[in-house]
């Protein structure tokens, strides 16, 4: 069985600071002061749209695919989307949400029903692609063998998911593919990037990603660039939906994990470690991105022999992984 239930309910107590704002009772106390529930609501959502309206995110021709999995911070992203498109009066068949199956059964099951039932009560169309109808396996089926093979279950999860996410969103017409990554998975992001060397990847980082831009590729946007994972959390329980707030069984095993510890921990001991972490880099993106451009390391992108998606060689990674698990 899935979790679903957060530790701690989100309500104010006697001991609670007063809202900066209306002096009622706080609900979080972020690094500029607290705020009760109203009030973290507004800054909230003003945060999102402002994101938004900053870098672009959504133009009114869009067609918006989200990325949806049931879990706190896509359910966020889906259902700010719904109001910024109600708000600026976008018409509302443009926007839709996408879930990928993966096989996980402990982890996606739960978040599935989440997902459907939010949908239904939001009336927003909803898509699912399992990924055995793409790679002839699950990735809990797949588990044993990748990790005999040396490969990690949630990195090649993620480069099928990946895979999935923009041949779909592409064939159902999206110009635009809405993830929910928070402040938090960009500051491990840019870490991880940092650690491993990969300036390349680092570049794809930011509110848009993406250094180039090919035809069979959907740009991915982040409309929750800026919002703590903590922010998100909170927003999500005062809104009072069924979500599954646990990591997936097997998120513990990736190299992000360490990240996120490490960075959890030195937050903790020195508050505004993540949001240094991005604003440096927000910094830093343009200048790379040039000198990537300068050097002309970005590399050309093909057509994979094997699938027909675009890859950085001759065949694509979600490829070659299916390769590898068929060879005995
Ligand atoms: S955490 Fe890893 S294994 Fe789990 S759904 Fe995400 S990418 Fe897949
Ligand atoms: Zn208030
Ligand atoms: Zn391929």
């Amino acid at each position: 069985m899935g979790c679903t239930e957060r530790s701690t309910k989100i309500e104010p107590t006697k001991d609670s600071i007063d809202c900066n704002i209306c002096k009622k009772k706080s609900v979080i106390t972020l690094q500029h002061g607290s705020l009760c529930k109203t009030h973290f609501i507004r800054f909230f959502e003003d945060k999102v749209f402002k994101t938004i309206n900053k870098y672009r995110l959504i133009e009114r021709d869009d067609i918006i695919c989200v990325a949806a999995s049931g879990g706190k911070d896509s359910t966020a992203a889906l259902y700010l989307t719904k109001k910024y498109f109600e708000k600026y009066k976008l018409p509302v068949q443009n926007f839709f949400a996408l879930l990928i199956n993966e096989g996980i059964v402990l982890h996606r099951d739960d978040s599935l029903r989440n997902l459907e039932t939010f949908c239904k009560d939001e009336d927003i169309s909803l898509d699912i692609v399992n990924v055995k109808d793409n790679f002839q396996t699950t990735i809990d089926a797949a588990a044993p063998r990748l990790r005999e093979l040396g490969k990690k279950p949630c990195t090649v999860c993620g480069i099928w998911r990946r895979y999935i996410l923009n041949k779909h969103a592409r064939e159902r017409g999206a110009t635009k593919l809405i993830t929910g990554h928070n402040l938090d998975d960009e500051a491990q992001s840019t870490m991880m990037n940092v650690f491993k060397a990969n300036t390349t990847l680092t570049a794809n980082l930011g509110p848009i990603s993406g250094v180039q831009s090919h035809k069979l590729f959907v740009q991915r946007i982040k409309p929750l660039f800026f919002c703590t994972n903590e922010e998100v959390e909170v927003y999500t329980q005062l809104k009072g939906w069924t979500l599954d707030y646990c990591d997936c069984i097997y998120a513990e095993e990736g190299y992000r994990s360490h990240v996120k510890k490490m960075l959890n921990e030195f937050e903790k001991k020195f508050p505004g470690t993540k949001q240094g972490i991005i604003k440096s880099y927000l910094e830093l993106i343009p200048l790379i991105k040039d000198n990537l451009i300068k050097e002309k390391r970005r590399g050309t992108i093909k057509l994979c022999t094997e699938c027909g998606e675009p890859a950085n060689q001759k065949v694509c990674n979600a490829c070659k992984i299916l390769t590898s698990l068929k060879t005995v």
